[in-house]
Parts: structure tokens; sequence; C-alpha cells
């Protein structure tokens, strides 16, 4: 196929090879591809009229609809940008977001009219708010405001290199980042992939996709892009439910989805999980975080379907290196611990603290440098400089190493590395290690300040229901499977971990109270 242009006309190709298949369906609404053509064109022109063009910003504060993808790619055929806010965020947080982005236009579900409502006044570069559903006092409904726009497509020129998301990093480490994806970030990779054809990313129109994740990150807007792209169904959740999961599974015949491992955890757990028929789901893709390697094997056994681990980040449109099926080998098969091999066109590099390149199996900063790489952050120029070096390479922050058949091994960031007694500590390993104690529910692992050490390893723990272990039964239990020096030296027991919506663990926010007033070396 010829190498596609812009995220438009990603569109008009499915338009014209399958116009009457179903491109996303929501809550019983199904939209073709030829409808879904036509819709983006009116919201492609709808935003014009509002005086959206070239290399503006909208943004979409909302959970997941067809709406969503709609604004998105009418945006993108208005030569427009699209920055999908995180609706778990304070207010406070979004009017930070909303106003970093300088949106003109500002998307609002029906669950955030009130809050929009209040931050109005603050949000000074917003001139329309569009209702996604429903509508709202003095706010048009998107259906109505939609189909009142002329159908024709814009033909507005955009270019590969136009940005066509901005997309906010998690803020797992910091301030959420504006990561600037263009149209070639979002595209090219896409082609490399499929041209290199392998089994678990070859698509067919039969597939169904199941968009879980949110659409304020890349798991959910990359996610959704990519069935679009393949021509399959895109079945949209609104939210992440365990049980719904399983009934979406079940009712619309997913034969692939995304998901992270926080949310896979949960959802195997539903006693249910072991009476549903799995055999539509071909192949489930998780990442976005380390695995326990317990939890995968339970997953493995529970869903019976091909598993896929893929590493990448918001500044890397996502995926750039994946464990392909045959790799996912419960029967002791050490690449099981690895994040995969580099996708096709991806190059990874392991970085020295002074920028040097490190040898097989050299733990370093990990590095990437490819066509799928951001343009920048936004606003944000020093940063940009520091990410992403004059000949095109990107740290992504994560520790790692690379083994002499180029496996990416992963172990943390960088900053959440201890220190402890001169040893490097990565608290992924730790927490690997205790997760399998049977009265575990769940783990994390931060660095302490400690007199003699400098960090001492603390795991924090969430019991589960009914069980009462001991500190030193657990200290025990990592000792027997980990070296001492990475064996917690205490134990806190806490009710429920903080995580991000991504089901990431905010280290930074469990190691507060244990570092007031003292100053933590930053890597
Ligand atoms: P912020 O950059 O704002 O602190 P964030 O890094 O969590 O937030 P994302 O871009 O959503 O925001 O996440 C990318 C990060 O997720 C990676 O840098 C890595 O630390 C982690 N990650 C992604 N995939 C995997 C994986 N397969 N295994 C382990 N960690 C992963
Ligand atoms: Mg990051």
């Amino acid at each position: 196929a010829a190498e596609l242009g812009s995220l438009g006309d990603v569109v008009r190709a499915q338009a014209r090879a399958r116009g009457e298949a179903v491109a996303f369906s929501f809550e019983g609404r199904n939209t073709s591809f030829a409808e879904f053509d036509r819709h983006t064109n009116q919201v492609a022109n709808g935003l014009t009229a509002l005086g959206v063009g070239n290399g503006d910003r909208i943004a979409y504060l909302g959970k997941n609809t067809d709406r969503y993808f709609e604004a998105l790619f009418g945006a993108a055929k208005a030569g427009a940008i699209m920055a999908p806010i995180n609706w778990r965020l304070a207010p406070p947080e979004v009017r930070y977001i909303v106003g970093d982005a300088a949106a003109k236009v500002l998307f609002v579900g029906p669950e955030f009219i009130d809050q929009a409502r209040e931050l109005l006044p603050e949000l000074s570069t917003v001139r329309h708010v569009i209702a996604v559903e429903g509508g709202a006092p003095d706010w048009p409904d998107f259906q109505t405001w939609r189909d009142s726009q002329p159908d024709a497509d814009p033909a507005v020129r955009v270019d590969y290199e136009d940005i066509a998301i901005q997309l906010y990093t998690s803020g797992t480490t910091g301030h959420p980042k504006g990561a600037m994806l263009s149209h070639r970030a979002l595209l090219k990779p896409r082609a490399a992939q499929l041209a290199a054809d392998t089994a678990w990313n070859r698509w067919s129109a039969d597939d169904v996709s199941l968009v879980a994740m949110p659409v304020f990150h890349i798991g959910g807007t990359g996610w959704g892009i990519m069935g679009l792209y393949n021509g399959a169904k895109g079945v949209i959740a609104r939210e992440f439910d365990p049980m719904r999961v399983l009934d979406f599974i079940e009712n619309d015949r997913i034969s692939k989805m995304f998901m992270v491992p926080a949310a896979m955890q949960i959802v195997v757990r539903q006693p249910r999980a072991r009476e549903v028929d799995f055999s539509c789901l071909k192949y489930l893709l998780y990442g976005a975080s380390p695995i326990p390697l317990d939890l995968l094997k339970e997953c493995m056994e529970v869903f019976g379907c091909g598993f896929v681990q893929m590493y990448g980040m918001t500044e890397t449109t996502g995926t750039i290196v994946a464990l392909p099926p045959e790799d996912h080998d419960p029967k002791g098969n050490p690449r099981m611990r690895s994040a995969g091999k580099p996708l096709p066109g991806v190059e990874i590099a392991i970085l020295s603290e002074d920028g040097r390149r490190l040898g097989p199996h050299e733990v370093g900063e990990i590095a990437t440098r490819s066509a799928a790489n951001m343009s920048g952050y936004w606003n944000l120029p020093d940063a940009t400089a520091r990410t992403i070096d004059s000949e095109g390479w990107l740290r992504t922050g994560d520790a790692g190493y690379l083994d002499e058949d180029g496996y990416v091994y992963i172990h943390d960031r960088v900053k959440d590395m201890i220190i402890s007694g001169g040893e490097n500590v990565y608290p992924a390993e730790v927490e690997n290690a205790i997760f399998g104690h049977p009265a575990v529910a769940d783990v994390a692992v931060i660095g302490v300040p400690d007199e003699r050490w400098g960090e001492a390893v603390k795991a924090v723990v969430v019991r589960k229901p009914g069980a009462d272990p001991s500190p030193t039964e657990i200290i025990a239990w990592a000792r027997e499977r980990i070296a001492g020096y990475k064996a917690p030296k205490s134990i806190d027991f806490i009710d429920a971990l903080p995580r991000n919506p991504s089901g990431k663990i905010l280290r930074r926010e469990l190691r507060e109270p244990y570092w007031a007033g003292i100053e933590r070396r930053v890597n």
C-alpha cells in the first residue's frame, strides 16, 4: 500500500476500501467507515468555521467515546491538533493543561459539564465549548453541531511533519508534558510494522479491537488509531471496568485488545474470568508498566491467547519494542523477563551517564531513534533539548540493558533506582519477587533515607483480604529469591497503592513522607 500522508488520508482510504464496514461501535451506535469519513469532514468544516486552522489546538475533556475519534480525525483533516485531557486530574491541573495547550475549542463530556463551567472563566484561550453528548445550556451538542456542517472534504493541506496530537505524558515522574506527535510519527511506524508482517501484528478486516484504555494516553488513542488504520472494527469502552471487559469479549467477540498490567490483574482475578469463552481473542497486547512474572503466567493460563508485551512511551508514540507470542513460554524461557525486540525501523542504544554507548548486559539509560519519536515537548525547549539530541536520539529515562540477540530488558525508571550501600537496586525486580507471596495483593518498592546505606529498600505492601503476614516473613520470602542487598530492609502495610490511570505506581508520592526535608539525589 502507498504510504499515507496524514490521519485524514487513513480515513479516506478506509472509506474507499470498506465503506460499509463498521469503523467504531460505541454503546450500540455503529459508525461505518463511509459515515466516519463524512462525519470527520463535517467536524473539520465546523472547526474551520470556528476559526480553528493549521497548527491550532483543540482539547477534549471526557471519557472514551466515538465522538472523541471524530473530533481527533476531524481536527486532523482541518490541520488542527487534538489535545486529549486526563479527566481524572483535579480542576487546577485541567486548567493548567488546557491553558498550556492554548486550546481554542474545548469538547466536554457529559460527566464534566459542571467542572468545565466552573473553570471556563479561567480558560482564556477557549472560544467555543461543544458538549460531546446531549448538549448543555448555551453549548451546542456535538451531533447537532456536526450535522449542520457541509460534508464535503475540506481538502486542507496537511503535511506529514505537521503535528496531529499533543499528548500529555502520564505525569508519573513530574508535571505532565505535552508531547507533540506528528502525522509521520503516528503513521510511518505502522507502515513499517505491517511491511515486516509478523503474525501478531497482521490485521484482517474481521478483527474486532477493544479500545478500553483511556484515550488521553497513547495506549487508548494510539490503539484506536491502530485499529482504524487496519480497517478493523473498534469497540469503544467508555471507561475501563473489569466486568465490562469480560462482557465486551463475549458479546462483541473481541479479537485484539490492549491492557495495562494493573487492569489485567483486576480482570483475571474476577471469578467469572474462569468461565468466559476466550476463543475469539487472538492477541492480548500489554505494557506501559512492568508486569510481575506470576501475573503474566496467570493471565496466559486464563486467557489462553497470544500475548505480546509492548514497551514504549508517549514520546515515542507508543510501542517501540515488542515481545512476540513465541517468546511467551512459561516453561522457564528467560526471555519472558524481556520487553522484546525493537520494532522495524527502531534503533535502541544503552547509554552510560556520560552518554557512552554500552555493550550487551551493561545497564544504562535506554535511548531510541526512529520515525516514531515526538517532534518535541510543547512549550518546553529545555526539556526537549535534554530529551532528544541533535542526532535524533531520545532518552527514555528508563534503565535497562540489551542482550546479545538485541532483546531489551527494562529495569525501571532511572529516577526510581535505589542506591543502597553503593549497589543499584531496581524496584520492579524486588516487587516481582514479593508479588508471588501468597498473602500479598500488591506491592511497591521505594528507597528511603538511611544513615548507614544512603538509601534503604522498603516495600509497601497491600495484604490480601484476611491475610496477616509479618514483615519478617515477607523479607525472608524476598531473600530466598533475590540477592540480600536487594531484599527490603523494612515493610510497611497500606490499604491501596497510589496509581495513575495507566496503573503506574506513583513511587514519587509513596516516597514523599519519608523524604520530608531531605534532598534525594537526582539522576
Ligand atoms: P511522565 O513522563 O510524565 O513521568 P510516564 O513516563 O509514566 O509519565 P508514559 O509516557 O505514559 O508516561 O509512560 C512511559 C513509561 O512507561 C516508560 O518510560 C516506562 O517507564 C514505562 N513502560 C512502558 N512500557 C513498559 C513495559 N513494557 N515495561 C516496563 N515499563 C514500561
Ligand atoms: Mg515519561
